[in-house]
């Protein structure tokens, strides 16, 4: 099959970057193609329904650098985005009953850590302060292609120009700052400036998980900046944000943004190839052998799915495809949604807390602990406990479960042998039942609807309902995985 048809630009992928590209290519009057293999775009920013009448955020769950430009710009809100400052942004219960959270208003959360240490009280703000102006000088850089720097002659000296004015003002001390962040690790950073456990495992929480490595690996203090960098409709630095309508309503807001600049949006239709012939672009092939002309075309899909899987080895350099081949991509996350008959309460959280601070915590363990995870996973084992992000989102969004439902989901650091089915179910399940109990309430931990859930979903297409079980649990596997 074929088609005549002929785009100014095609986008491959219906992902929240794809769907923002597009729409801004819309907006400049250019005609717009996405073509999403999936029936439904949003990619990993999507919200699915899990059980009859229960959606979640079936990968990503929070928002956070959603960029005040594009909200604006695309007029989001008009489409329907909603999202509710976390606060806490971030709350960490202990073994010992103790739970710290980090609040928004900065005083607040420096009121918490005096419980724990006077000292670590006063580092924090000072802390703080500086990180907070690092990230600063990082930010614009977001908006901006990256530097090129290999392009001769005038072209080079104009972009380090553009760089260097990002940087005006900056002390020589801050450029050490700025590049021990980047090339330090979290561990050292916490170590120097901390001395209690627990604050160090409340910055813990907040860095380094999604990361296939350790809190002392090199580079990994760049989280620090990383989360706080600004996001939301009011471009707060540090933003953390529930959507409501789970993550799918960033996705669908931008995609109607999209179409009302004009963008036509195909669901379900994978492309096979992007036709390049002779070191000049035509457009794309489909799986189904449609072929659709473009004179740009844009990838959402991963580099290496880009680059070694949709164009023809002969029309890319092959030092190009080799640099492309070594991007490491692994992943230590699975991700776990549950529909639950109550709501998992952790213990020492006090009487009177409301739904919203309920909404979130991390389950993590210390810096030591954190670094022995990553030395067993990536020997390809499953550590005995795992770090697990949960966030409840159906506390603070009714629209997700009806009454008397809860839509926990987690984020467990694991490896990906877990998930590619080269472990038995019953490890898998062991797995998620060795969350530390000591944390939940014992009212929780004898329900038997949280002690009782079940693993649905595995693989991408496998749905394994493991026997005995009264909830669902879906593991998500990301792209490129
Ligand atoms: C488990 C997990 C949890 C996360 N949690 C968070 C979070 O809480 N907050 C946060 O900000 N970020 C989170 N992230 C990261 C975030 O989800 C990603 O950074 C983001 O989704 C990337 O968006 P994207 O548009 O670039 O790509 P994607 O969302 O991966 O979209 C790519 C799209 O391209 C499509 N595609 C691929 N190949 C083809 C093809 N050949 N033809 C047609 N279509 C194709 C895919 O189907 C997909 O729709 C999480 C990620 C994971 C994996």
């Amino acid at each position: 099959m074929s088609s005549l048809s002929k785009y100014d630009a095609i986008v491959i992928g219906a992902g929240h970057n794809g769907l923002t590209a597009a729409a801004y290519l819309g907006g400049a009057g250019l005609s717009t193609l996405v073509l999403e293999r999936r029936d439904i775009v949003g990619g990993c920013c999507v919200t699915e329904e899990i059980a009859p009448g229960c959606r979640a955020s079936t990968t990503s769950y929070i928002a956070s650098m959603l960029r005040p430009e594009v909200i604006r710009d695309l007029g989001l809100a008009s489409h329907g985005l909603r999202m509710v400052p976390c606060d806490p942004m971030l709350q960490v219960p202990f073994l010992d009953g103790q739970i710290v959270p980090w609040w928004a208003d900065r005083d607040r959360t420096v009121a918490e850590l005096r419980k724990i240490s006077v000292k670590d009280a006063e580092t924090f703000v000072r802390v703080d302060d500086k990180l907070k102006k690092l990230a600063r000088y990082l930010q614009p850089f977001f908006l901006e292609p990256p530097p090129e720097f290999e392009l001769d002659g005038l072209r080079s000296w104009w972009k380090l120009l553009r760089v260097g004015r990002r940087f005006r003002g900056i002390t020589s001390s801050e450029i050490a700052q700025l590049t021990s962040f980047m090339t330090g690790s979290l561990g050292d950073f916490l170590d120097r400036n901390y001395e209690s456990d627990k604050v160090k495992t409340l910055f813990l929480a907040n860095n380094v998980y999604g990361k296939h490595g350790g809190p002392y690996d090199p580079g990994t203090a760049l989280g620090l900046l990383f989360h706080l960098l600004s996001g939301g409709e009011h471009e707060s630095q540090g933003f953390y944000g529930h959507v409501i309508g789970g993550m799918g309503a960033i996705t669908q807001a931008v995609a109607a943004a999209a179409r009302k600049r004009g963008v036509e949006i195909r669901t379900s239709a994978p492309v096979a190839r992007i036709d390049v012939r002779d070191g000049r672009l035509r457009g794309v092939v489909l799986e189904d052998g449609t072929e659709i002309s473009a004179r740009t075309v844009l990838s959402n899909a991963d580099p290496k799915r880009t680059f070694l899987g949709l164009i023809d080895a002969s029309e890319l350099p092959e030092d190009f495809r080799r640099a492309v081949q070594g991007i490491k991509m692994n992943g230590p996350c699975a991700k776990v949604n549950l529909v639950l008959a109550e709501e998992p309460k952790v213990r020492g959280m006090p009487p009177d807390t409301s739904p919203a601070q309920r909404s979130l915590f991390t389950l993590v363990p210390s810096l030591e602990f954190a670094e022995r995870c990553y030395d067993i996973a990536k020997l390809g084992e499953i550590p005995e406990q795992l770090w697990i992000d949960c966030v409840v989102a159906s506390n603070v969004d009714e629209t997700l479960a009806p009454k008397g439902r809860h839509t926990p989901n987690m984020l467990p650091m694991c490896r990906e042998r877990l998930w590619r089915g080269r472990y038995s179910h019953r490890s898998i399940w062991s797995a998620f039942m060795g969350l530390p109990r000591e944390i939940f309430s014992t009212e929780t931990s004898r329900s038997s609807s949280f002690s009782s859930c079940a693993l649905y979903q595995v693989g991408p297409n496998t749905a394994v309902p493991l026997p005995g079980c009264i909830c669902v649990v879906r593991a998500h596997i990301p792209e490129g995985a």
